[in-house]
């Protein structure tokens, strides 16, 4: 295996909370940290060195692999295009293939289907009638979601009826998006699973993930017996699609939990905000694991550290509540150090323990 020794510069496309705190494991690690992004950001306070510059801007992204020894990115709304150039000349991990399925959800239902997953029904809607014909076959409620840079719920609009139709091809933009069928799920829960460069597989027991206003806002650790028993099947589909992808790193797979087993909803191809849990909550965090994979040492444990963890997001001004919770005995405040306080901005986290 070609491991990247302690003391190497790992390169990370996007400065935001993500970065940060895969800087933070990847500095314990004795790692050094590279930013690139358009514009300072959470991770800049934990780099040695910023590169500001456009995501797609060439001479720039050629600077940049000069100075590191292998490049990963910590959101997926880039163009895989440039990234597929940088990898000519320095590993990019996981690779521009992983990012481009993932940001396509077109493709990645297809290419989760192939491998054995199952998704609620869908249809590709490029245009109005495309939609009226989509509802036909899939019928209501369903959601309409716009095929690339959507996440937390931005980019969507539900359909009660067809009556619905204008209204939430106004809400998307009219851009090329899927109807996807409405999912009668009990629970919604994601696999965390880190694959390294031997390509051994590392996955997080499934925390039960509770949502509001299309953002996550909880996830629980263990989670319910019914989402429980679906980790084997959802683990195993995670894996599949990783192997296919000669994936390296941390990559989420999230489903709803119904009647029907494990349901996929959509990948990300990177560390998540429902495996923030695993800082404090196991053995390994999903963080130091991404690190780890990149730089083809061998995985960590992902062996829950409590007999209970519950991750809660600190929303807007929910981040005000910080003086309290850090004086919690089982509470890990984390705080991104993002100066605006903004409705739906992700301001910090707090990761409880019971042992
Ligand atoms: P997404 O951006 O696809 O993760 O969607 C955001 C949230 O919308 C999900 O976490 C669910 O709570 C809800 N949602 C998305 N797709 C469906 C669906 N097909 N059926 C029911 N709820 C959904």
């Amino acid at each position: 295996m070609n491991t990247l020794p302690p003391g190497s510069t790992i390169g990370i496309i996007g400065a935001g909370q993500l970065g940060r705190m895969l800087g933070v494991a990847a500095a314990q690690l004795g790692y050094r940290i590279h930013v690139f992004a358009p514009a300072s950001g959470p991770a800049c306070d934990v780099n040695n060195a910023f590169t500001a510059a456009a995501y797609d801007d060439e001479a720039a992204l050629a600077q940049f692999a000069e100075a590191v020894d292998v490049v990963t990115y910590e959101f997926e709304n880039i163009e895989a295009a440039p990234i597929a150039t940088l990898a000519k000349s320095v590993p990019v991990r996981p690779s521009a293939q992983a990012l481009s399925i993932a940001q396509d959800r077109t493709q990645e239902k297809t290419f989760v289907e192939k491998l054995g997953g199952r998704a609620a029904p869908w249809r590709a809607v490029t245009n109005r009638q495309e939609l009226d014909s989509a509802i036909a076959e899939i019928g209501c409620p369903a959601i309409l979601k716009t095929i690339r840079f959507g996440y937390d719920g931005k980019g969507q609009a539900r359909l009660a009826s067809a009556d619905d139709a204008d209204a939430a091809w106004d809400a998307i933009g009219g851009n090329p998006a899927i109807l996807e069928g409405f999912v009668d799920f009990d629970h919604e829960f994601s696999i965390v699973l880190a694959r390294g460069m031997d390509g051994a597989h590392a996955s997080y027991p499934p925390p039960l993930n509770g949502h509001e206003d299309g953002i996550l806002a909880r996830s629980t650790v263990p989670a319910p017996a019914q989402v429980a028993a679906l980790w084997t099947e959802a683990a195993a589909l995670a894996g599949r699609v990783a192997d296919a992808l000669d994936y390296v790193g941390v990559l989420t797979l999230e489903f709803f939990a119904g009647k029907d087993g494990p349901i996929f909803n959509e990948m990300a191809p990177r560390v998540h905000n429902s495996g923030h849990w695993t800082i404090e909550g196991a053995v390994t965090s999903q963080f130091e694991n991404h690190i780890r994979a990149i730089c083809g040492l061998p995985l960590g444990s992902t062996a829950v550290t409590g007999s209970r963890v519950e991750m809660e997001n600190l929303i807007g001004d929910q981040a005000k509540r910080w003086p309290r919770i850090i004086a919690e005995p089982e509470a890990h405040l984390h705080l991104y150090g993002k100066s605006e306080i903004r409705p739906g901005r992700k301001m910090g986290h707090v990761t409880r323990v019971w042992r």
